[in-house]
């Protein structure tokens, strides 16, 4: 009897209660499906390729969750991963499995209905290896394709698992980095049995490629590489030999750069593949190729024919690159009428500033105008296609202050695109930096080797140069007609590093913040309809799909990335663990509170003089900061050098030159700093915290009266910086 009764429980619970949890069967059925088709399809329900479809315009058609229902959005579930750095992965959910990428490259398959967790992959990215990844431990995501789950890592290997199972399949090392320090954060892309990956490294000094693998054996089936070698090795192929005609001096000894580690796009009508080509290494052009040239192809689309890796054609934005100026965010693909004529065309707001259009069947620049304050060139000549330059751009004879800075007017944040309102959403940045020759370049396997230094002005102390950074970085959700060329709606941002966008049907656009807020905008007019505190910054892209017809939206959340490393924006409380989040109609979950930031007193600085603290300055933001963050302000999930327990200040030395906590990703400087170096870096660090410490001691009035004082001055000083 009562055998009886649990199974008739059991039949009603499978048949009209919550369904069961997919099991490898269901999942194997669901992804052997993905194909080279079913991405190209317009598919609302699921969320196929890394930018949705082929186009990666990241519009779902989904529109129950709209404009007039987003008041009853609420938080369904959150899964956490166990690690609190930079989340920027774009999902991939095939009928109601979801496939991320967290930290260390860190695979998860979860219900995407409850969030529950499937299976986990850990690639045991070793840890040191974190030195040699310019932006944090990050992944953009995997690709699903035929069963198969496929992803690279930190250290640059690409691996194909089981999609039911995540067992793998196989695992190639993409690039070779025991000659070079190669990274890969980037998402593959898939298409006709081939999967396709780049890499990252132009800070340290590589020579960018791309390569495509068989999807079912990992073989390497062809290389395209975007900056020519030695000539005395040889050319690989005829476009190389005509890209070494624009480079002068030894630049294949500083690795000339020119990574791909974001934007792929395979185009199924014209059978075409785009990438967008990086910056060059070092930085600085006058190090790089000291006589002069265009330094094809950095900062560049390059077309590629797919089956065979050969070059098309490619459109240079940036000619002589000098600023980080890359060309690798976002291309979306798209039908436009331009000048009374069918086009097709792609579309990409770069690093430099300017919306690019171009005809994507022969490389054509149709149009490039300024969708953020650009001061290192004032148009682009239409005849050339060549950007005209002020005459500060290459701070040829001084330091100057250029915009974009080198974070760019938009970063990998992916945007979006609303066929129904003909906008695209752009994440934009307003920023400048301060670039200069860096004195005596000298070339240091696995360090930043940029030819410019990072160090900016120091400002008085550290709230001041908060206050600062507030004043000259800001950010903005832009919406851009591409047809006029010009911004319909913009909403500001206190802070320049926010997350990537979402268009719907449901005439909605998804952001989240870097202050950690997950907005909704109307996609007509940019007015907010709803917000959920996500508790820490967002800097991915949200995703929309549904399971057995409801509406789901998904974001990960998760503060770092480079920015978010760097820029020492001090968080009021601890750091969180980083998060999956999943909204739905009518579901009202909420977040636990942070946890509580633990400050540790540092002790008093040795007696140095000032000049001994300013060199350690210059040594930190050389070797430091990049983690570390700018005036030892760290993000709160790297330690902030400041407040570190006592023993760690014990053994300085041995953490900083003899590489102690390696197994926790701080290797040693020994092959770049000597014990001198270390002492002054511990002074600076230790003045620093000395700083922090008399400012928490002020009284509050007497505080409070200070920061109007601090305040004026930023303000003033972000007046003069305005004008630049
Ligand atoms: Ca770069």
């Amino acid at each position: 009897m009562r055998k009886l009764f649990v199974m008739l429980l059991w039949v009603s619970l499978a048949t009209i209660g919550p369904v069961a949890a997919k099991t490898p069967d269901d999942i194997r059925a669901a992804t052997e499906a993905v194909d080279t088709a079913a991405i190209a399809a317009e598919n609302a329900d699921n969320w196929l390729g890394h930018g949705n479809d082929y186009r990666e315009q990241r519009y779902s058609q989904l529109d129950q969750i709209n404009d007039d229902t987003i008041e009853n959005l609420g938080l369904a579930w959150s899964f956490d991963t166990e690690f609190n750095r930079g989340l920027e992965a774009t999902p991939i959910v095939v009928d109601g499995v979801m496939f991320v990428t967290g930290n260390w490259s860190v695979v998860y398959a979860l219900d995407a209905k409850t969030g529950k967790r499937l299976w986990k992959y850990d690639p045991e990215v070793p840890r040191e290896w974190a030195k040699m990844a310019c932006c944090d431990v990050v992944n953009r995501g995997v690709a699903v394709y035929q069963g198969k789950v496929i992803f690279g890592t930190l250290d640059a290997r690409l691996i194909a698992l089981d999609a039911a199972t995540g067992e793998k399949h196989w695992e190639v090392q993409a690039a070779d980095i025991k000659q070079y320090p190669y990274t890969i954060t980037g998402a593959p892309r898939v298409f006709k049995d081939k999967v396709i990956i780049g890499n990252g490294g132009a800070e340290y000094g590589v020579r960018g490629f791309v390569s495509a693998f068989d999807v079912n054996t990992g073989e390497e089936l062809w290389r395209f590489y975007t900056v020519p070698g030695n000539p005395a090795d040889g050319f690989e192929n005829e476009a190389l030999e005509r890209a070494a005609d624009t480079w002068t001096g030894e630049w294949w000894k500083m690795g000339g750069g020119g990574t791909v580690w974001d934007s792929i796009v395979y185009d199924p009508e014209l059978d075409q593949l785009y990438i967008g080509v990086g910056n060059g290494s070092p930085w600085n052009h006058k190090i790089r190729s000291p006589e002069g040239g265009d330094n094809l192809y950095l900062s560049s689309i390059v077309a590629l024919n797919p089956d065979t890796g050969e070059y098309l054609w490619h459109y240079q934005q940036t000619p002589g690159e000098s600023w980080d100026f890359t060309a690798t965010q976002h291309i979306m693909l798209a039908d436009m009428e331009w000048q009374g004529e069918a086009r097709k065309v792609l579309w990409q707001a770069p690093k430099n500033g300017f919306f690019f259009i171009v005809d994507r069947s022969n490389g054509k620049l149709l149009s490039a105008e300024p969708y953020a304050r650009v001061n290192w060139a004032t148009h682009y000549d239409m005849e050339t296609g060549r950007p005209v330059e002020t005459d500060r751009a290459r701070y040829q004879d001084k330091p100057e202050f250029i915009r974009p800075s080198s974070m760019g007017a938009h970063n990998w944040h992916p945007m979006a695109y609303s066929p129904k309102t003909g906008l695209v959403y752009i994440p934009a940045i307003d920023a400048l930096f301060k670039y200069g020759d860096a004195k005596n370049y000298l070339h240091q396997w696995g360090h930043w080797n940029l030819g410019i230094p990072l160090e900016q002005d120091a400002a008085p102390n550290h709230i001041l140069a908060q206050l600062m950074l507030r004043q000259v970085t800001t950010g903005s959700l832009l919406a851009w007609d591409p047809v006029t060329q010009s911004a319909a709606w913009s909403v500001p941002y206190q802070r320049p590093w926010n997350g990537g966008v979402l268009a719907t049907a449901g005439n909605l656009v998804f952001q989240g913040t870097a202050k950690g807020e997950f907005r909704a905008y109307r996609a007509d007019t940019g007015e907010q309809l709803w917000s959920f505190d996500a508790r820490t910054a967002i800097i991915a892209a949200p995703v929309s799909y549904t399971v057995e017809g409801e509406q789901y939206v998904t974001v990960l959340a998760g503060q770092g990335g480079a920015f978010g490393l760097v820029a020492g924006y001090e968080q009021e409380g601890g750091i969180p663990p980083s998060r999956v989040l999943t909204f739905k109609l009518g579901a009202e979950g909420t977040l636990p509170a942070n946890p509580e930031k633990i400050l540790f007193e540092a002790p008093l600085p040795e007696a140095v003089t000032e000049e001994e603290v300013k060199k350690g300055r210059t040594l930190y933001h050389e070797y430091c900061s990049g983690c570390h963050g700018v005036d030892a302000v760290s993000n709160g999930a790297i330690p902030d050098l400041r407040h570190l327990p006592p023993v760690f200040y014990e053994n300085f030395d041995a953490i900083v030159l003899d590489g102690m906590m390696r197994k926790a990703g701080m290797v040693g400087f020994s092959d770049v700093l000597d014990k001198e170096d270390s002492r002054l870096i511990k002074a600076y660090v230790l003045t620093q915290a000395q700083e922090d410490r008399k400012i928490r001691e002020t009284p509050s009035w007497w505080m409070s009266i200070k920061m109007v004082f601090f305040k004026t001055v930023a303000n003033i000083l972000g007046w003069i910086m305005d004008k630049v």
